[in-house]
């Protein structure tokens, strides 16, 4: 059986000697020397100051509002966001008693487009949630401009995002804050867990108040604050982790050019900002209907592969209370069509080439097909 990720797991013996550390210290959390070590290390891998390690990315999501006083007491905030990812990205929000409103996409690149979102801009905007989705850097540029002329903050969802950079730099310094999610299906992950990266370090000195109950460093309490401090026994396995990445992202970049060569001119696939690194966190394509992408599907998974569909369906067709429902045809179309293929460390060539053969005959079409979006 193939699945879509399959979480890395890094050399047994590489992860005891951590282990062993641990029972040493005796300290399993409360920012143990792992903790402490493993974020100076990322911020030094990824190219970023002020990096706080939390527990999971959603919650990552949510103190990064919170930090900026948002949502919570007053219910009337908004915050504009994506209908293409998923779903945390817009149910943390409403968990912080912010509403989602959600504003399309651009075709090419699955990414917020910045003209609709400066056209969904109401006096209740405080916030905008982009998402750099599959890995794609969004128009960081164009974003920045829109929120300094309505004072809004923008927080990214750059939970696909690891160790992109941008022109140059880590695409996480963009914005007030970008979150990030080590889940263990993620690129980079810490079993369970997830960072936010601040621009300035006041927010993440209060935010690493928020994340343990709001007491400051004299045990005082003098905001609201939550539990979701990452462990030792995270941190371990993210130090063992990140000791591998670049071989990971290495065996990663294979298997997408190599998808990439044997599908072009059969299927689509995102375009991806020129001012971006690939991390190939993902390997999504583009087909020219949903009933393609069902036929696709349902030929791969009776060869006990899983590719999934990421991301369907399109938040703004959900009916949760407080979302609200503007029809956003871009992404509502983009998410009936895409399909998410397996992408791994430990998938060979080999495996990739019987994907794509499952996949051309399942088509049962003509390759010839016009890039990017049909
Ligand atoms: C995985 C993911 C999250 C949530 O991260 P967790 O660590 O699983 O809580 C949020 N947004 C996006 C786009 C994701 O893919």
């Amino acid at each position: 059986m193939i699945p879509v990720v399959r979480p890395y797991l890094p050399d047994r013996r590489k992860l005891d000697s951590y282990i062993d550390k641990i029972y040493q210290s005796k300290q399993l959390t409360n920012n143990g020397g792992l903790v402490k070590e493993l974020t100076s290390r990322l911020e030094e891998y990824l190219g970023v100051k002020h990096l706080l390690l939390v527990n999971n990315g959603t919650l990552a999501l949510q103190v990064a509002y919170t930090t900026f006083g948002l949502g919570v007491e007053k219910c009337i905030d908004e915050a504009i966001t994506t209908p293409f990812t998923f779903i945390a990205t817009a149910s943390s929000l409403k968990w912080q008693g912010i509403n989602p409103v959600f504003t399309d996409i651009n075709r090419d690149t699955w990414c917020l487009d910045p003209e609709c979102v400066k056209k969904g801009i109401t006096d209740r905007t405080r916030l905008v949630v982009p998402v750099h989705v599959f890995g794609n850097g969004c128009e960081v540029e164009e974003l920045e401009k829109i929120a300094q002329q309505y004072g809004v903050k923008v927080i990214y969802d750059a939970a696909h995002a690891f160790g992109v950079k941008y022109n140059d730099k880590s695409l996480l310094a963009y914005g007030d804050a970008s979150a990030v999610s080590f889940h263990a299906t993620k690129l980079f992950h810490t079993i369970e867990g997830g960072a936010i990266i601040f621009k300035n370090p006041e927010d993440h000195d209060y935010a690493s108040e928020i994340i343990n109950f709001g007491m400051t460093k004299d045990s005082n309490i003098e905001s609201l604050g939550i539990n979701c401090k990452m462990n030792e026994f995270q941190a371990a396995m993210g130090l063992c982790v990140l000791e591998d990445i670049d071989n990971i992202i290495a065996i990663r970049e294979e298997i997408f050019y190599r998808y990439k060569k044997v599908l072009t001119d059969w299927v689509g696939f995102q375009v991806l900002n020129d001012k971006i690194t690939i991390n190939y966190s993902y390997f999504p394509i583009l087909l020219s209907s949903e009933s393609e992408v069902v036929r696709v599907r349902d030929a791969l998974e009776s060869n006990g592969i899983f590719p999934r569909r990421y991301f369907h369906p399109s938040l703004d067709t959900l009916n949760l209370p407080g979302f609200d429902n503007s029809h956003c045809d871009v992404s509502r179309m983009v998410s009936r069509r895409v399909l998410c293929l397996p992408i791994f460390f430990g998938l060979s060539v080999n495996q990739v080439d019987s994907i794509c053969s499952i996949i051309k005959s399942a088509l049962s079409r003509t390759p010839v097909i016009d890039q990017p979006c049909f």
